[in-house]
């Protein structure tokens, strides 16, 4: 055999592996079905501006050893996420915070906010919340739930928010001090240069094909390699055959216009049902860009079907048995590990994927 791993998808999951397992001494082929590296973090130049091609991306992480090892590959500026939300005509910071409750209720003390969120409360008598819906009005009351929480959610889940999972809205803090950053982690920024750099960096001393169908690819060279590391979607590797996975794709709109800056902040959400879009990126924000042109995207969120790329994994009670059924699938197949968003099914964030694919490769090489 010629390489002792065959890495299948140049994302993130994939790189660290690869970065991980040459730095050990082996051998790596890194095989992607697109023409280019970084999976959904890639960065593309446009107009001198970084443009996420597959949206936006933000590390953050409260992992000091993530922190450090990314920091490897490449330094960060102190960017730190504070969209606005836009509803009908009225604008609020987000995340949920006493910036967002003064401009809603017109009022100024942590104890008059938490007043009205009580009142809201009360007359719905949730115990235990069960679904998305009810997770947040106990957080935050009718009226934030309303304006900014169920027209989004719905547009970018395509679902109702009762039978949508709870623990995606805790991804969102809720404060009752005047701070706009959207995450509660210690450590932030954007990579100076981009993502693309990164990932690059990680696959030197492998060897990587790009425009390459893994499925194909298996079938001409079934012994290219000792083990294979598989980052794509989970039940298209078993071929659908206990049925589809549900994924949410996110469309594009990109355009470049004629302005320096168009929506004064690098994300805007655009919580109303009737807005077809979830929010507007401004990609120069992300880096502080004094370029005389703006790149804007669009993202329109709708149902993953074959043939578009997949982004976010429906982890709701379905989805969720079907994956443990191709999970134990998976547990059997020798020599494949699967890893990623789409190889473990899971709505991952960067540093998360960083940290697993870390102790894969550590459990790995041992
Ligand atoms: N969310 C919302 N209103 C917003 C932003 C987010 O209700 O203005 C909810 C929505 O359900 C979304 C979830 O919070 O799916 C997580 O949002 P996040 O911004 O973390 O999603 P990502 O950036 O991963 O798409």
């Amino acid at each position: 055999m010629k390489f002792d791993y065959l890495i299948v998808g140049a994302g993130l999951f994939g790189a660290v592996f690869a970065h991980e397992a040459t730095k050990a001494g082996k051998k790596c082929l890194v095989i992607d079905k697109r023409n280019h590296i970084a999976g959904n973090i890639y960065c593309e130049k446009i107009e001198d501006i970084n443009v996420h091609k597959y949206g936006a991306h933000i590390f953050h992480t409260s992992n000091k050893k993530i922190w450090n090892y990314v920091n490897e590959f490449a330094e960060f500026n102190n960017y730190i996420n504070s969209p606005v939300a836009r509803y009908k005509d009225e604008l609020y910071n987000l995340p949920f915070n006493m910036n967002t409750f003064s401009k809603l209720w017109n009022i100024a003390t942590p104890a008059e906010a938490k007043a009205i969120i009580e009142k809201q409360k009360a007359d719905l008598n949730i115990s235990e919340p069960k679904n998305l819906e009810e997770q947040a009005l106990s957080l935050v009351g009718t009226d934030v739930y309303e304006k900014l929480i169920k027209g989004y959610t719905e547009k970018q889940w395509g679902r109702d928010c009762k039978d949508l999972p709870a623990f995606i809205i805790k991804r969102l803090p809720l404060r009752f001090i005047y701070d706009n950053n959207y995450f509660n982690d210690r450590y932030q920024g954007i990579p100076i240069g981009g993502y693309t750099e990164i990932v690059e960096k990680m696959l030197e001393g492998s060897q990587v094909e790009l425009g390459v169908d893994y499925f194909e690819f298996k079938k001409l060279h079934p012994d290219i390699a000792e083990k294979t590391i598989y980052t794509g979607m989970i039940d298209e590797y078993f071929d659908f055959e206990l049925g589809h996975l549900e994924y949410r794709t996110v469309r594009f709109e990109t355009e470049v216009l004629d302005t320096d800056n168009y929506q004064g902040n690098a994300v805007v959400n655009y919580t109303e049902r009737e807005v077809p879009y979830t929010r507007i990126i401004e990609h120069k924000h992300f880096e502080f860009g004094k370029q005389p042109k703006t790149v804007i995207s669009k993202e329109y969120s709708s149902e993953w079907k074959p043939g578009i790329e997949p982004y976010y994994p429906i982890n709701d009670e379905t989805n969720g048995k079907l994956f443990e059924q191709y999970k134990e699938l998976a547990d059997k197949e020798e020599n494949v590990i699967f890893g990623g968003r789409l190889g473990n099914y899971k709505y991952y964030d960067m540093d998360k994927v960083i940290e697993a694919a870390l102790d894969c490769a550590e459990k790995e090489l041992a």
